[in-house]
């Protein structure tokens, strides 16, 4: 069996509630069919806190094997480097990260504010917030950047906010095999992180004849006006439906670039920031000077239904 500890920090549980949603693995799967064995959870353990601390004892002492520690939430850090806003039993999560993460076979940042900071790290930042091994996209957090877990292994960021179920549980489902798990450049499993919530996304052909929504609630693209994050941000959301049934984009809300490491940008979500006409942030890959006349051109040729914002019979 492979043990796993889940530790909230700065969090608002949403990882917890989205891991709720896995179907492939579910979570009940990875626990009886992929070799995990629950140690604690806070929201999904029954047993008291005597338990919870006993765990940890055991787990500290050595005489319990911690083979995966995810933790959930942003590190917290004020008041002046103690931590202390944020604490149990008048102990810094921040410091009951560090001694657990010094026994852990691997340690996993599940959604962006682990990973990165995220939401609580946004300016002006009161509770000086960082990620677990990276402050933003600048590395080093918590951990410095050559910081390793007993495995060998830098944080494995699993971004999001709330982070992908899937990406949550088979991360966790392929780290239990033990086999290697290549990571991209800041640390995300790229088996779930090498393709762009843009792929997938029913608006597609909107985007690729320039036909673009001004407001919310139609059918076209939300890049150019509504901040649409989708040809930016590495995601399987449009690939790997939420809940097998929907995703931001399907639902009408753009995509906020939740995977990424400045998440969230210090701007209105919901408007696309532009130099003149043309937007702050293109596609990936994408140059700037050949971006409008390529815009002009596809608007040109965009055929009559796309252009009436209608759906092929
Ligand atoms: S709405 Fe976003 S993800 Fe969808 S096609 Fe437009 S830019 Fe791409």
């Amino acid at each position: 069996m492979v043990t796993l500890f889940w530790l909230q920090t700065g969090a608002c549980g949403g990882d917890s509630l989205a891991i709720l949603g896995a179907e492939s693995p579910s979570i009940e799967q990875l626990f009886s069919s992929h070799g995990v064995e629950l140690l604690w959870h806070p929201s999904l353990s029954h047993q008291s806190m005597r338990l919870h601390d006993e765990v940890i004892e055991r787990i500290l002492s050595g005489e319990l094997t911690l083979d995966i520690l995810c933790v959930e939430g942003s590190i917290v850090t004020a008041p002046r480097g103690t931590g202390l806003y944020d604490s149990y039993k008048g102990r810094a999560k921040m410091e009951m990260v560090r001694d657990l993460a010094a026994q852990a076979g691997v340690v996993v940042a599940m959604g962006t504010c682990a990973a990165y900071g995220g939401v609580n790290a946004a300016p002006p930042n009161p509770s000086d917030c960082v990620g677990l091994q990276f402050d933003g996209a600048q590395p080093g957090g918590l951990f410095a950047e050559g910081w390793r877990s007993r495995g060998d292994l830098p944080v494995v960021n699993v971004a999001g906010c709330p982070a992908h179920p899937h990406a949550m549980t088979q991360t966790l489902a392929w780290l239990a095999t033990g086999l290697p798990l290549p990571l991209d450049e800041i640390n995300r499993p790229v088996s779930h992180f090498n393709t762009v919530v843009h792929q997938g996304c029913t608006r597609n052909e909107y985007h690729e004849y320039d036909i673009e929504d001004l407001e919310p609630g139609g059918r076209a693209c939300l890049f150019f006006n509504l901040g649409c994050q989708g040809p930016l941000t590495h995601a399987v959301c449009n690939s790997d439906l939420w809940n097998g049934v929907s995703s931001k984009t399907r639902a009408g809300v753009p995509c906020f670039g939740c995977t990424s490491p400045d998440f969230p940008r210090d701007a209105d979500l919901f408007s696309t920031e532009k130099i003149g006409e043309v937007p702050l942030r293109l596609p990936l890959g994408v140059e700037r000077p050949r971006y409008m006349a390529y815009k002009n051109l596809a608007r040109a040729a965009a055929p009559q239904r796309v252009r009436d914002k209608k759906m092929e019979p």
